[in-house]
């Protein structure tokens, strides 16, 4: 029996990849530059955060206006992709997770299974930090945190597009969405899908536990059991 095609929505920062420090450096980079104020993200906790909310709060904990927030947010992006991709070029601290290369690799030999971004990310600097390694490619579609403030929403255009660019109405019980907080496993089931979470971000596995996912993970060096659990779970 030929299983129903799968969908596999990523999250990047701590799943993926991790930027170590760069991501908070360049979006005080591009802060400085608009409004001429450093230590802008100061007591800010990004993990989980969208860009949106994340620009959001720097806005507000520096008293600055959020009107035009459109228009700031713009510029704001545009500007910390600049100075992301000059970060990462000249730095040998960002990476991959462990198993994370491998694994893609080997999931882009089942033709039964799609993969999709779903992060808080603003689009230019998911592509940056995965391009960084070698790893956009397996991506061609996504949701990101330029489209949408809310994580469920993102989620949500990363699930439609992916039905549009693969051509596939995918089964929510064959839909995951893998990430390391407990908000993209909470994110993940608001649109019906199910959920992996994977301890190698900023959450250990007992705090992800408590979040109910449908799986808890180390990290991706199980390959064979990821897939088992993917295909079959
Ligand atoms: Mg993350």
């Amino acid at each position: 029996m030929v299983a129903a095609p799968g969908l596999l929505i990523f999250d990047v920062d701590g799943t993926l990849t991790f930027s170590a420090g760069l991501t908070r450096l360049a979006f005080e980079l591009a802060v400085r530059d608009i409004y001429s104020i450093t230590d802008s993200t100061r007591g800010i906790v990004p993990f989980g955060l969208t860009d949106r909310a994340i620009f959001r709060m720097i806005l507000k904990n520096n008293n600055l206006s959020n009107g035009d927030f459109e228009g700031q947010f713009d510029r704001f992006s545009g500007l910390s992709a600049r100075h992301l991709e000059r970060e990462l070029n000249a730095s040998d601290k960002p990476g991959l997770h462990t198993g994370v290369r491998a694994l893609l690799e080997s999931l882009s030999n089942y033709s039964d299974i799609h993969l999709a971004l779903g992060t808080g990310n603003i689009e230019q600097n998911a592509h940056l930090k995965l391009a960084r390694h070698g790893i956009d490619h397996f991506f061609p579609v996504g949701g990101f945190g330029s489209d949408e403030e809310d994580r469920t929403a993102i989620l949500d255009l990363a699930y439609r597009r992916s039905v549009d660019y693969y051509g596939i109405e995918f089964e929510k019980r064959r839909t995951w969405v893998i990430g390391d907080t407990p908000l993209d496993v909470i994110n993940g089931r608001n649109i019906g899908a199910r959920t992996i979470a994977v301890a190698t971000g900023a959450f250990a596995e007992q705090e992800l536990l408590k979040h109910e996912p449908d799986a808890v993970l180390p990290d991706f060096n199980d390959r064979s059991g990821f897939i088992r659990l993917v295909k079959d779970g």
